[in-house]
């Protein structure tokens, strides 16, 4: 069934899945199946796709993952100079280093596009799954930054305050765990005395409010003046809704994906954006909102 869209004024943020290959094997990685298969990756045409829909919604967020966005600066490079300065600009990455890319390249990638870009975005999880660069990098990144870690399964709990300290040792860090998102439901998404990992930052650090949507939630807290968040999100990017006053049922978007071969897609699922139909989309205020604040 096709509705019409909604989305919030801006535009649905959109995450483009770059065009090469991170080095991990992450278990709880959905995305690396689409890289085995490398056929049709084309920055040029991601960068086409980047430029349509600059044209619709100019003002829209934008997240680049992967696959490791930072695993190729040259190609990273054409597809941010696409981005003008009105959006955005937030990369989920690794923050890789290696023999054939140095500290300096990195730091001094963040400098060149310290204009464009909003935050990085770096994974750090309790278990190691990649090979981390050091901790000091962080310190001399020219843009802001937050650590995400994926609390994944029997994630490790006594291992929570030595990472929150070890994080909150870094200036300018703030730190966002994330629940395995394949496993949130719209049951469980705001669910809280179920919730182990929940319960488990109230043990140790001080709650400090709720600010959620339809789609996703935060649970805000403070670990001795580290702001550390946790995050819970829906598996899916699009919400069939029916508007109260018009009647009219609509497909909500939140996230728009630019795939590796530049298509672009509605949802996580493979479903195809209708672009015309996109381009008379209906606006909604964004409904993030705090829910909940403990001055
Ligand atoms: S680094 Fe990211 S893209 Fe690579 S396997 Fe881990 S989660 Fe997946």
């Amino acid at each position: 069934m096709n509705y019409p869209y909604k989305t919030r004024e801006g535009g649905a943020t959109i995450t483009i899945f770059v065009p090469y290959d991170c080095r991990n094997h992450c278990p709880f990685c959905i995305n690396k199946g689409e890289y085995a298969n490398p056929t049709g990756f084309s920055v040029e045409k991601i960068c086409e796709s980047i430029e349509r829909m600059n044209a619709v919604t100019p003002y829209c967020d934008y997240v680049f993952t992967g696959g490791e966005p930072l695993a190729n600066l040259d190609s990273l490079q054409k597809m941010l100079d696409k981005i003008p300065s009105t959006h955005k600009v937030y990369i989920n990455t690794t923050l890789p280093v290696s023999e054939y890319q140095s500290e300096e390249d990195v730091v001094t990638f963040t400098r060149r596009n310290r204009d464009k870009i909003t935050c990085i975005n770096v994974s750090r999880h309790m278990q190691q799954y990649v090979v981390e660069s050091n901790d000091q990098l962080l310190t001399r990144l020219a843009v802001p930054f937050r650590i995400n870690c994926v609390l994944y399964q029997d994630y490790p709990a006594w291992a929570l305050i030595p990472y929150l300290d070890r994080f909150g040792s870094i200036p300018g860090s703030s730190v966002q765990f994330r629940f395995d998102y394949t496993a949130t439901t719209p049951d469980n998404l705001y669910e809280e005395t179920g919730d182990q990992i929940l319960q488990d930052l109230k043990k140790i650090a001080v709650y400090t409010g709720l600010e959620g949507c339809r789609m996703r939630c935060g649970f805000h807290f403070d670990y001795r003046g580290l702001e550390v968040t946790y995050h819970k999100t829906l598996p899916y990017s699009t919400i069939v809704e029916q508007d109260a006053h018009s009647g009219v049922t609509y497909a909500i978007l939140y996230d728009i994906l630019i795939k590796q071969n530049g298509d672009i897609h509605s949802d996580w699922d493979g479903t195809p954006l209708n672009l015309e139909a996109y381009r008379s989309a209906v606006f909604e205020a964004h409904d993030l909102k705090w829910l909940t604040q403990i001055a």
